[in-house]
């Protein structure tokens, strides 16, 4: 089941051509990178993705609906991290959790809070103010509230790119084991091969708006002579 296809998308900003024919596709339980330099056009490919921006041309089809006509239910389904976006330093992690459980309208949301934080390892930290959180432990509970409202697509910015070496370990491992547990798809930017190498099915590199090669890490290692 393909879970996104995205048929070459372009978007210009006045002299730039930001996204210049991105083509994409990610199926069921994948987890998919876009890795490339800054400028190389992937938060405008993830704004389109997201219906944040609309592209000059090209289609974005997910869970075999057309994100323009059917954004509603589309959008329903997808959800979006990235470490800038922050946490209400405040609150303890389960108040956190309980107000975007209520946010999202769950059904059962003491039951589902009490299933992410089995799910991220956060029991411990339930208690704590997000203040009071070390950054491995803030990108957790942060992954905990994009996952909540269990979306069948979760797309990440640079996700593991402000943590150091071991923290970034991780949480890379967190999200291959929560992706081939639950099935949900991941959409991964990173600026960084080792970043992607350790945990992607399938890289998208990303030069100048266009994709200019793709594979598995070992693929492209053979490629461009990567090594780890
Ligand atoms: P990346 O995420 O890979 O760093 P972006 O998608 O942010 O790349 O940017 C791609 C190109 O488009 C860059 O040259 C950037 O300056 C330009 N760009 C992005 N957003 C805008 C905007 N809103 N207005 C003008 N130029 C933009
Ligand atoms: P950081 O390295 O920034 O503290 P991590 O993402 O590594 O953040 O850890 C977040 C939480 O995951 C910890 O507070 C703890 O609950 C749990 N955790 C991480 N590593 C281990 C470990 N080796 N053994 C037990 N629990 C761990």
């Amino acid at each position: 089941m393909l879970i996104l296809e995205a048929e070459d998308l372009a978007k210009r900003f006045g002299n730039v051509q930001a996204v210049d024919g991105i083509s994409l596709r990610v199926g069921q339980g994948e987890i998919a990178g876009l890795l490339g330099p800054n400028g190389a056009g992937k938060s405008t490919t993830l704004h389109m993705l997201l219906g944040l921006i609309t592209p000059d041309s090209g289609t974005v089809r997910m869970f075999g609906l057309d994100l323009a006509r059917h954004r509603t239910e589309v959008l329903s389904q997808v959800n979006f991290s990235a470490s800038y976006l922050g946490l209400p330093g405040v609150l303890h992690v389960r108040e956190v959790l309980d107000a975007f459980a209520r946010l999202y309208g769950l059904r059962r949301p003491r039951e589902r809070v009490g299933e992410i934080i089995d799910l991220l390892e956060i029991g411990p930290l339930a208690r704590r103010k997000v203040i009071e959180l070390s950054s491995g432990q803030h990108t957790r509970v942060q992954l905990a509230k994009a996952l909540i409202n269990e979306p069948r697509l979760l797309i990440l910015d640079e996700p593991t790119a402000a943590l150091d070496p071991d923290a970034g370990d991780r949480i890379r491992g967190l999200l291959v084991r929560v992706a081939r547990e639950t099935g949900t798809a991941l959409l991964i930017t990173s600026h960084n091969m080792r970043e992607v190498e350790r945990m992607c099915d399938r890289i998208h590199f990303v030069s100048a708006g266009r994709i200019i090669a793709q594979g598995t890490a070992t693929e492209l290692a053979d490629d461009f002579g990567v090594d780890d």
